[in-house]
């Protein structure tokens, strides 16, 4: 960037480093928000995360979902324009900074590091999450410039419950407010007030504000469209357990296809808690919403795949099996990928363990007939083409041995029927009171535990690398990237199994 044609916007947009890397495909964004600091930051900087391009203004080409929706509703509801507001990487920040900033907005889904899936990584591995480690290095950067400058800071995104139930940590970290919620709600309001000289408290709104969500103005991050906000299953451990599901409007989602399209992405990620209940109402799906939007979306031409991030095994069981394979059909446009994958989550294959702890998510089944019911969803998906992915939680609060050994014959059918299954450990939100007590930890893993997430990893270990390389190829990796990351996967699976044989080794 030169420093001529730099702006000197008085907002400016920043997502923590993990958010802000040029990936081709979901999983590649995945990996590297579970790395920690064993992996040297050379290898992250230039193999799995490396950083999204800006241009010579500071403008990132692409920037996660969350902040491409602060900028429109900046630009939509509040007095400021296109000159006062970029979304840049963290590597194009320095050069917005000077005494013109009002405000910087920071976002990031991990910033403390307390994030389930990630929580587990950081358990067997030395070293620090990613995410936090990098989010502190920016936010001290960030702090260091408002010295000078003084501005507001302004956190926000999926983790900035970790940051609003720390104030000493947020405080030393230089944050003014935090918001957690959608920026449509009271975004916009709060943005104008802090640039007026207000002293703003920190935001928290549990709807969803679908009605008020403009059209990205630039592409997202592993063009991350969103279809749908919330899910209102209610398991206790979760953000959106409250937040009762809704749709984004299909001009909305097309918009923003075109949008990412347009800026050369050639995969897109479609993001909703349950992809497939686009359209339904409740825990209801709604197919025909659905195929009508899927069949917009493949008139959107040049892409080459749709991935699925979350599903939901009481939507897909909602399905025949020609509705499921039409959807299939609808996800490819260029090249086809064999392992079109969908997460879904089993916790345990206790069904009333699972009722307990998330009382909506198995619902319109019987929690008795959970195991079944999750048996007959892989077969399901596999039949239509998808590649069933699942996850069970170890430590769920009222698990008892007998749960981890049923949980353990569940896990080894998924695993007979060639599926894949992600082993996580329990943690609560920071609003529980007993909140460290209840945490999962490798002190509390038992021999089972032990047996079951291994179990798990052994058939990761086989799956994992074929589904990864065929995404890769179907998003446009290239062949020297894929054959380099499959070497190193190959060194990640041996420290794994090292881990594995130390923990069991203490336990004798
Ligand atoms: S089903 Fe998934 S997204 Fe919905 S509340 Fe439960 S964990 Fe959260």
């Amino acid at each position: 960037m030169t420093a001529d044609k730099a702006l000197r916007p008085a907002v400016v947009l920043v997502a923590d480093r993990t958010l802000s890397g040029d990936y081709k495909i979901l999983f590649e964004g995945i990996f590297a928000s579970m790395q920690t600091t064993k992996v040297p930051q050379s290898v992250m900087r230039r193999l799995l995360s490396p950083p999204a391009s800006i241009d010579l203004t500071g403008r990132a080409h692409t920037a996660v979902l969350g902040l491409r929706r602060v900028e429109a509703a900046l630009l939509r509801y509040t007095s400021l324009t296109e000159q006062d507001v970029v979304c840049t990487t963290p590597e194009g920040l320095q050069h917005l900074l000077g005494p013109w900033t009002e405000a910087v907005l920071f976002s990031s889904s991990d910033p403390l590091g307390r994030g389930m899936s990630n929580t587990t990584t950081t358990s067997f591995w030395d070293g620090e999450l990613y995410t936090s480690f990098w989010s502190r290095a920016l936010l001290t950067q960030i702090k260091e410039a408002k010295k000078t400058f003084d501005f507001k800071v302004i956190a926000g995104g999926q983790g900035a419950w970790q940051l609003k139930a720390n104030p000493p940590k947020r405080r030393e970290l230089g944050i003014d407010v935090v918001f957690e919620g959608y920026f449509e709600s009271a975004g916009p309001e709060l943005m104008t007030r802090l640039i007026d000289g207000e002293e703003c408290e920190d935001y928290e709104e549990t709807g969803t504000c679908t009605d008020k969500i403009v059209p990205m103005q630039g592409a997202s991050t592993m063009g991350v469209i969103e279809l749908s906000r919330g899910c209102g299953k209610g398991c206790k451990f979760c953000t959106m357990a409250s937040n009762k599901m809704e749709h984004v409007d299909p001009d909305t989602i097309i918009s923003d296809m075109v949008c990412n399209r347009d800026a050369g992405r050639r995969s897109v990620v479609s993001s909703s808690e349950d992809f497939f209940r686009y359209g339904g109402r409740g825990g209801r799906v709604n197919g025909d919403a659905l195929l009508e939007l899927l069949a917009r979306m493949r008139g959107v031409e040049g892409l080459s795949f749709m991935q699925i991030d979350h599903g939901n095994v009481s939507s897909v069981l909602q399905f025949r099996d020609q509705q499921l394979r039409e959807i299939r059909d609808m996800l490819s446009w260029g090249k086809k990928t064999d392992y079109l994958w969908a997460n879904m989550g089993v916790e345990s294959a206790n069904g009333r363990l699972v009722k307990a702890n998330c009382p909506g998510k198995m619902a319109p089944l019987d929690p008795d007939d959970w195991g079944e019911n999750v048996l007959e969803a892989c077969d399901k998906m596999f039949r239509c083409g998808f590649f069933p992915l699942f996850s069970i939680i170890l430590g769920l609060p009222g698990e008892k041995p007998d749960d981890i050994l049923l949980t353990q014959r569940l896990v080894e059918q998924l695993g007979r029927k060639q599926a894949v299954v992600f082993p996580i450990f329990y943690e609560p939100l920071f609003k529980e009171d007993n909140r460290e007590d209840s945490r999962f930890t490798l002190d509390k893993m038992s021999a089972l535990h032990l047996d079951l997430y291994r179990t798990c990893y052994e058939m990761n270990f086989r799956a994992v690398p074929k589904v990864f390389w065929d995404n890769q190829r179907a998003g446009g990796v290239s062949f020297a990237k894929r054959l380099l990351l499959r070497m190193l996967g190959k060194g990640e699976i041996r420290s794994w199994r090292k881990a594995f044989k130390k923990i069991s080794q203490g336990m004798r």
